[in-house]
């Protein structure tokens, strides 16, 4: 993995809860990402620890040495707090890899795109890459009617919930679509009570082979106590959540990892 030194050249509002933060720096010029437009960095952020976290290029120039990323401003936060204090010259630090899952197989007649606000930003750059003629609905959970983004080319069920809610509310609008016939592809990104959920649905109920859908946990609701309640059970899952990591397929391993949680009650 490589690591790229930017500064911050200037903020801007998309939305009254959405901030972009551009960076610049020579180093960008060289980033070396997947090209998928929902590809993400790492984000090192200065302080104790040098705190990480998981963001979508919303953009990048190579020519000028720019990325977009596009941060939801949430209560609490290293990252949200970042950013909403974000000065031109401030520095961060972005660990890069061609990380990025959206890839609808070639045969794809229709994409359901589906979200809560913190995929926006990879929604967006989804639509801008759109083929002429695809055909593409979306489903956006955002806490109010102001976060609503663009999305060309795109049919939109905007849903309005409280952030607390916006797990359960991604994963009953996902569920309650009607697929259209023929060959599509899913790409589903969010709350990971719900990409759990999604993805269980999409690979059991509907027996969907791994390639037609892409379902990635994006940030997890109260992860604090999550964690606290993980880590009280940590000892009794460590030998089956380590004897996990030897299955060679994503999905059978997600699967697995997700029993186990359940099973705990995680
Ligand atoms: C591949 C990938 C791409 C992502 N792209 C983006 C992106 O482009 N823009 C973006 O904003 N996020 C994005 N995320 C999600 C982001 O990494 C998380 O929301 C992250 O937890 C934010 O860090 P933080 O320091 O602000 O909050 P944390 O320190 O992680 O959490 C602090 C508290 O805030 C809560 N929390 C965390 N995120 C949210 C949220 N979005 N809404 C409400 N409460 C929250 C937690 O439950 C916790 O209680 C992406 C994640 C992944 C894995």
């Amino acid at each position: 993995m490589t690591a790229y030194h930017a500064t911050v050249l200037r903020t801007a509002h998309v939305t009254p809860r959405m901030l972009r933060v551009t960076l610049v720096g020579d180093e960008l010029k060289s980033y070396q990402g997947s090209g998928l437009p929902d590809e993400s960095c790492r984000v090192v952020f200065p302080g104790d620890g040098e705190p990480r976290r998981v963001y979508t290029i919303r953009r990048r120039d190579a020519e000028t040495g720019q990325i977009d990323l596009d941060f939801v401003l949430h209560d609490g936060g290293v990252a949200a707090e970042w950013a909403r204090a974000a000065q031109p010259g401030d520095p961060v630090l972005l660990s890069g890899s061609p990380a990025g899952k959206y890839a609808p197989p070639p045969d794809t007649e229709w994409q359901l795109l589906a979200g809560d606000a913190t995929a926006l930003p990879a929604l967006g750059r989804i639509a801008e890459n759109l083929a002429p003629g695809a055909r593409a609905h979306a489903l956006c959970v955002i806490e109010d009617d102001a976060d609503r983004q663009p999305l060309p080319g795109v049919t939109v069920d905007w849903i309005t919930a409280d952030p607390s809610q916006a797990g359960p509310r991604l994963t009953a609008a996902v569920l309650a679509h009607d697929l259209p016939p023929g060959p599509g592809y899913l790409w589903v990104a969010g709350e990971m009570s719900a990409t759990r959920d999604v993805r269980k649905h999409l690979r059991h109920a509907l027996g969907l082979p791994a390639d037609r859908y892409s379902v990635v946990g994006y940030w997890r609701h109260n992860a604090e106590e999550w964690e606290a309640r993980f880590r009280a059970v940590e000892p009794d899952l460590a030998p089956r959540l380590a004897a996990a990591e030897d299955i060679p397929d994503d999905e059978e391993y997600f699967d697995v990892v997700d029993d186990i949680h359940a099973e705990a009650g995680l």
